[in-house]
């Protein structure tokens, strides 16, 4: 498989990055890109930036990490990502990254660079 980045492309999809969160969405593709690059396999985004509007339609939680362009979800059917975080979880905390307990997100995984309680969270 061909290794690539994770882009802004694909944590925006087509939205405007408001200019207040363009230092959060340069340290997500940071940590994301950091991460990636371990973990050696494409990461296919589901969701990242949620404008406050499309959180409330995707039935995101008020005050997400996404609406501050602090998270992305990525595709994962097979859990084998979410295995792969919770079984490099200082790789996690290398990067900078904070994992939404995946006993909440079935089929998919939420990574975010908004500090939790616990490097992986309940939410
Ligand atoms: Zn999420």
């Amino acid at each position: 498989m061909v290794e690539r980045v994770i882009s802004r492309d694909e944590i925006l999809k087509g939205q405007e990055c408001p200019s207040n969160l363009e230092g959060n969405l340069q340290g997500l593709l940071l940590a994301l890109n950091r991460f990636r690059a371990a973990y050696g396999k494409p990461m296919i985004v589901n969701s990242g930036y949620r404008s406050p509007e499309h959180n409330a339609s995707v039935g995101g939680r008020p005050g997400s990490a996404h609406v501050l362009c602090q998270a992305a979800d990525f595709r994962d059917p097979t859990g084998s990502l979410a295995s792969f975080c919770l079984e490099n979880v200082q790789l996690l905390e290398h990067c900078g990254l904070w994992l939404e307990s995946p006993s909440y997100t079935k089929g998919w995984v939420h990574l975010q660079t908004r500090p939790a309680l616990h490097r992986v969270f309940i939410p």
